[in-house]
């Protein structure tokens, strides 16, 4: 009985093989369906398809409140609220600064937030500009 791989649906005539949920696949063809990376130790399954560590987060673990994508256990990351960030995505929607531990900010709505500096500013002097 001539075994299929379950990655490129040919036959498996090496004798090498593996064995991944539940299925046999050539050892070239276990490989993250995102990055091409051949998975040697620890694979991620989700729907069938295979991914490596990186981008199975990146799919489906909790997702940046800046720019949307999941985040890595191996990513830095911060948290405001009930919402997580990657450090680089930890920015005032106005100047675009990187926001530091412990810093005071101001959240504007669900995900957007302002530095100090910014939020006084604009209490200041709300609403249009006058001509
Ligand atoms: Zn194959
Ligand atoms: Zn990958
Ligand atoms: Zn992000
Ligand atoms: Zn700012």
């Amino acid at each position: 009985m001539i075994m299929t791989c379950a990655g490129c649906d040919r036959a498996i005539l090496d004798k090498f093989l593996l064995t991944v949920l539940d299925r046999t696949w050539h050892a070239e063809c276990v490989r993250c369906a995102d990055c091409r990376n051949i998975l040697a130790e620890r694979c991620f399954s989700r729907d069938g398809k295979l991914y490596c560590r990186t981008d199975f987060f990146r799919r489906y673990g909790t997702k940046c409140g800046g720019c949307g994508q999941g985040l890595s256990p191996t990513d830095l990351v911060r948290k405001a609220r009930d919402k997580v960030y990657h450090l680089r995505c930890f920015t005032c929607a106005l100047c675009r600064r990187q926001l530091s531990t412990g810093e005071e900010l101001y959240l504007l709505d669900d995900a957007r937030f302002l530095c100090k500096e910014d939020f006084i500013r604009g209490k200041s002097a709300p609403g249009k500009k006058p001509n």
